[in-house]
């Protein structure tokens, strides 16, 4: 019923998708495609909120969008030709519907609906103060918290109040906002989430990939630059920048693991990056074997890389099952150990009697490289060595990607060593971090002045991390939450 810290889960941030069209007959149905394009990015809960130039309509569940947006809700509930959407995997616990997105508030300037990829790193303690002034929250989510602040900024006008918000927080944000004064678009300082602009006919499209606009038929205009807020309406496209210029930090983790292959990030082909990943891990980290095999489908990518820089074979090894979701986002320890082995099954007949190099794109706890090299070796893998497309994750993320705490982390419990006798492999390695950012057409990580956000694995916070930081003194926190499941 009552919990005592809504921010205090294990699994608290939110890995997100997010959409939004301006000027598009059956703006919904576009949204719909454009979320289905993204729903890597959260499998848990999608919603669409459409507005019709009188009234905002909305529909949120629970579930994946293929079997919540069919034609009868798209069409006949949510009508206008302006709309924006989120996917979103959630924390166990607060899954319930009260914090699937958009959000909606009705503000002194009309409606508002805002859909969020990213994590804002004070919200906690901006939620306080709010609380404290009267605010009265109707859900868990760090989103609620920028409503908040639009409502109640003494700037007149809705962009003025939106900016003042914006300006409060700290952390990672990609919003889509659909206002009776327009669409809004925009990215944190850092830029630490991505978002693209593109074009359908006339109408304008935010997306948190570009890979949802090869699916609507829409073309890539350009990225939405890191501190840029970009306003569409009837009148045109107005272009922002309400930030001092700080040099920006995009996540590192978006060409890793979390973006699609097909999608251009920073400009760059993730795919491209991730086979440059892997040629990099293969110049690092050699091995002899017989096979190099992907864990797919994250892992395929690095292991043409792998593959082709070392000219042992490429082969698929594993076989996944494609009816079984992302073997981390699914709540709960218990689940997440039977995901993985519904997912993925050895293909013994290549594998017996080989060895094999295995490439994956990270580990995190761990549960994915146990069970694989396990498999390998019933399956009569002579030895197992694996390799790894990104550094040790040894620290939490706090802007956006879901990793559990800190002490969950395998890397954060174990040297290399340690991990490789965990995982049972006969060897195991990772690229460095400086090879990563070669992959990435760097020179290797500027120390200095780092080119991205890499926190998740050097521990480098871009941000301060407010919230993170209060913990301590935080003993019991005084908002009551219920808890919806
Ligand atoms: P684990 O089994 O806990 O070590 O998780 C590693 C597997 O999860 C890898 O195969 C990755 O492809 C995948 N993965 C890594 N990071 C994430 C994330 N933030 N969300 C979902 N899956 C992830």
């Amino acid at each position: 019923m009552l919990t005592t810290d809504p921010y205090d889960d294990d699994k608290l941030r939110e890995e997100c998708g997010v959409f939004g069209i301006w000027g598009a007959d059956t703006a919904a149905a576009v949204v719909a495609l454009g979320l289905h394009a993204l729903q890597h990015r959260g499998q848990e809960a999608a919603g669409i909120t459409s507005y019709d130039r009188n009234w905002f309509h909305s529909h949120r569940a629970v579930g994946h969008v293929a079997g919540n947006f069919d034609e009868d809700h798209i069409i006949r509930q949510l009508p206008g030709d302006a709309a924006c959407g989120h996917v979103r995997y959630s924390t166990t616990g607060e899954s319930g519907l009260r914090n699937v997105q958009p959000l909606y508030a009705e503000l002194s300037s009309g409606g508002f609906a805002v859909a969020h990829n990213g994590n804002i790193s004070n919200a906690r303690t901006l939620r306080q103060e709010l609380v404290q002034h009267g605010s009265i929250f109707q859900s868990t989510s760090d989103t609620e918290t920028i409503i908040h602040l639009v409502a109640t900024s003494s700037f007149k006008t809705l962009l003025d109040s939106f900016i003042d918000a914006l300006k409060q927080l700290e952390g990672a944000y990609s919003l889509v906002c659909i206002t009776p004064e327009g669409m809004i678009g925009c990215r944190d300082p850092l830029g630490i989430r991505p978002l693209v602009m593109g074009k359908l006919g006339d109408a304008v499209i935010f997306a948190s990939e570009s890979v949802a606009f090869d699916v609507v038929g829409a073309e890539f205009i350009r990225e939405v630059e890191p501190g840029e807020l970009i306003v569409v309406n009837d009148k045109g496209i107005r272009s922002l920048h309400p930030f001092a210029k700080i040099a920006p930090r995009p996540c590192i983790f978006e060409h890793v693991y979390f973006s699609r292959p097909d999608s251009i990030v920073d400009g760059q082909s993730v795919y491209s990056v991730r086979k440059q990943i892997g040629a990099e891990l293969a110049i690092e980290n050699p091995v002899e074997a017989d096979l190099v095999i992907p864990v797919p489908d994250s892992g395929t990518p690095a292991a043409i890389g792998y593959a082709q820089q070392s000219g042992i074979p490429f082969e698929l090894g594993i076989i996944r099952s494609h009816y079984v979701g992302r073997t981390f986002i699914q709540p709960g320890d218990k689940v997440r150990h039977l995901g993985v082995k519904l997912k993925h099954n050895a293909n013994q007949a290549l594998i017996e009697g080989k060895r094999v190099i295995l490439v994956d794109d990270s580990i995190v706890r761990g549960t994915t490289s146990t069970k694989i090299v396990e498999m390998m070796r019933d399956a009569g893998a002579t030895e197992v060595h694996m390799r790894i497309a990104s550094p040790p994750t040894r620290n939490s993320c706090f802007y956006g990607v879901d990793t559990p705490k800190r002490e969950k982390l395998l890397a954060a419990q174990y040297d290399v060593t340690g991990m490789q006798d965990y995982i049972k492999a006969d060897s195991l390695a990772f690229i460095s971090i400086d090879g990563l950012y070669r992959a990435l057409g760097e020179t290797g990580r500027s120390n200095d002045h780092p080119q991205r956000c890499d926190a998740c694995f050097t521990g480098d916070y871009p941000t301060t991390l407010t919230d993170q930081d209060g913990l301590a003194n935080v003993t019991q926190f005084p908002l009551l939450a219920e808890r919806v499941t």
